[in-house]
């Protein structure tokens, strides 16, 4: 069904919340709120796949739902600069018919990826600032200072002709956050008492007791860290998390340590965050990649990306000494400064592997607290209901299972509230005083091809329409898992793959274009499975380009025998 629109519905417009993204899974979040012709859109998230699954290197919400409909947005509103709530703006854009509206740092991080799909943001992004309130069409907008692993995060009090619906975005209560700037619980609270007509949670950490710790516990971690490394001292971590960035750069001064940030992304966002003054590090103390070598390894720091064991990212080449200017040796230490995403946990795993191999030593969430989680635990998701104190309660951003345990939560904290516990593309409809699931939409996902090859606008898109039309390409290899070799001879099998003149002479090579990119790798990249498939897709995928120009999706399959 569609979303009922006035002239359709006797008993005049609701209000009318639904979900396409950020239920039942972590990442995608995305919600859609409307009042008769007015719609206005929470978050615009994407969803890093697992590094296994071949093919795809983002997932965005389907929005096929707002395409069919007709629908244009009024308002995005975004909560922080997580990849999992900004990452989709692009691809909303075009149903966007007004502002962008979020705090400078998050709007700064929203930019590049505009400027990166080559559309023109002009004045529609709007800078707000806490307690600041915004009138779109029948909506009023609060923004409500909340504290997380990164700054400038805030949750909205969204007010409609139905009642005051609040969406916490992702929080924790960090009495000491690292930037001074004070969780707003007196405006939940007043909001509390004015009356809420509902409220959507955060659930990521419910199954954890207690709360989740301030920002700053990894330091006696990283003290000692610090103390014992002769060598140098690499830290992973994710390039959002400013907050961990400033901390370790911090203890780095303290411990006259020079830091080198490594990544793209850990070079993109702290100039950016450097720009807004919400990340300090003094520009001596900043070292060049290029200068590392000549450094003496007990003096440095580096900051990297790749903590899940992305095969692209800046750790995984170091692991495997293939990075031009960091090459670990016995004394350094490499630490993962972040939560282990679940489902990564084997390619996180291959990835210490490769670290330990060249004597460093591996630290982890596991052994010393170096990672405090940016979301609230039980106790501050508690306290949170009980300050809002909503009429419904809707648990949001949590496998469905955590959703199912937050709303439980809930009847013991609100004994009173009505709890919705909804999916992905349900309808939630709003009248007098309360909610009920009132009908479905079409919700799913976009698998993304393409952003790691340099690929930029326009040819970004791989969806199912476009498999159709160039096709699918699945190379077959054997390697031993021992020496790297290539067993028997590798095969590309094609699928709707259109063969003309060009493309045929590709196809007919295809086997000895799968050899020749593996010898050119290492091997320990060549037995490392992650890593084998991850460059045979991307340096396959180029070569067809450039020969066919055609853009199919490839799929490796590789056997270790
Ligand atoms: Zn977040
Ligand atoms: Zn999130």
């Amino acid at each position: 069904m569609t979303l009922s629109l006035p002239a359709h519905d006797p008993a005049g417009p609701a209000l009318e919340v639904v979900p396409l993204g950020g239920l039942s899974e972590f990442g995608l979040n995305m919600m859609l709120i409307s009042w008769g012709e007015t719609s206005i859109l929470v978050d615009a998230g994407v969803l890093f796949p697992d590094p296994e699954l071949p093919g795809v290197d983002l997932i965005v919400p389907d929005l096929e739902h707002l395409e069919a409909t007709g629908r244009r947005i009024a308002a995005l509103v975004l909560t922080h600069g997580h990849e999992d709530h900004i990452g989709a703006v692009p691809y909303v854009w075009p149903l966007l018919d007004g502002p962008v509206l979020a705090t400078a740092l998050t709007l700064a991080l929203v930019e590049p990826k505009l400027e990166e799909h080559g559309l023109e943001a002009g004045d529609r992004l709007v800078t707000v600032t806490p307690r600041e309130r915004i009138t779109v069409g029948p909506f009023t907008v609060e923004f409500i200072r909340v504290t997380h692993s990164m700054p400038d995060c805030v949750a909205v009090a969204i007010g409609t002709p139905e009642g005051v619906i609040v969406h916490t975005g992702d929080y924790k209560v960090d009495q000491t956050p690292p930037d001074g700037q004070r969780f707003d619980l007196h405006r939940f609270a007043e909001l509390g008492s004015e009356g809420v007509l509902a409220l959507f949670a955060d659930s990521t950490n419910v199954d954890r007791p207690g709360v989740s710790g301030s920002e700053f516990e990894v330091v006696d971690a990283f003290e000692e860290i610090f103390t014992s490394t002769r060598g140098k001292v690499v830290v992973a971590m994710f390039a959002s998390s400013l907050f961990r960035m400033q901390i370790v750069a911090d203890l780095a001064e303290r411990f006259g340590r020079r830091v080198a940030l490594i990544g793209r992304g850990m070079v993109e966002n702290s100039e950016i965050a450097q720009r807004l003054g919400l990340l300090k590090i003094r520009p001596g103390q900043l070292l060049r990649d290029s200068d590392l070598r000549a450094c003496p390894a007990q003096d440095v720091v580096c900051l990297a990306t790749g903590s899940q064991g992305e095969p692209q990212a800046a750790l995984s080449r170091i692991a495997i000494d293939d990075h031009r200017h960091v090459k670990l040796e016995p004394g350094d230490t490499v630490v993962f400064s972040a939560r282990a995403i679940p489902g990564n946990e084997k390619t996180i795993g291959r990835v210490m592997n490769h670290i330990a191999a060249r004597g460093a030593d591996v630290v982890y969430e596991g052994i010393r607290h170096v990672h405090v989680s940016g979301h609230g635990s039980g106790e501050e998701l508690k306290l949170m209901l009980s300050l809002v104190r909503p009429k419904v309660f809707v648990p949001i951003h949590g496998e469905y299972r955590q959703l199912a345990r937050h709303a439980q939560v809930a009847v013991q904290v609100c004994p009173d509230a009505r709890v919705l516990l909804a999916r992905n593309g349900d309808v939630l409809r709003f009248r007098a005083g309360t909610g009920e699931i009132a009908g479905r939409v079409a919700a799913g996902r976009i698998l993304i091809d393409g952003t790691r090859t340099g690929e930029i606008a326009g040819e970004v898109l791989r969806d199912r329409r476009h498999v159709a039309a160039d096709g699918l390409l699945v190379p077959v290899l054997a390697i031993n898992r021992q020496t790297g070799a290539i067993e028997g001879v590798p095969d590309v099998i094609p699928r709707g793959f259109v063969v003309d003149d060009r493309s045929e002479s590709v196809l007919a090579e295809a086997g000895a274009l799968l050899t020749e990119i593996v010898e050119g790798a290492s091997v320990e990249e060549r037995t490392d499975l992650g890593l084998i498939r991850e460059r045979v897709r991307v340096e396959l995928q180029r070569v067809v380009k450039r020969r066919s120009g055609r853009r199919p999706l490839v799929v490796p399959v590789v056997m270790e025998v």
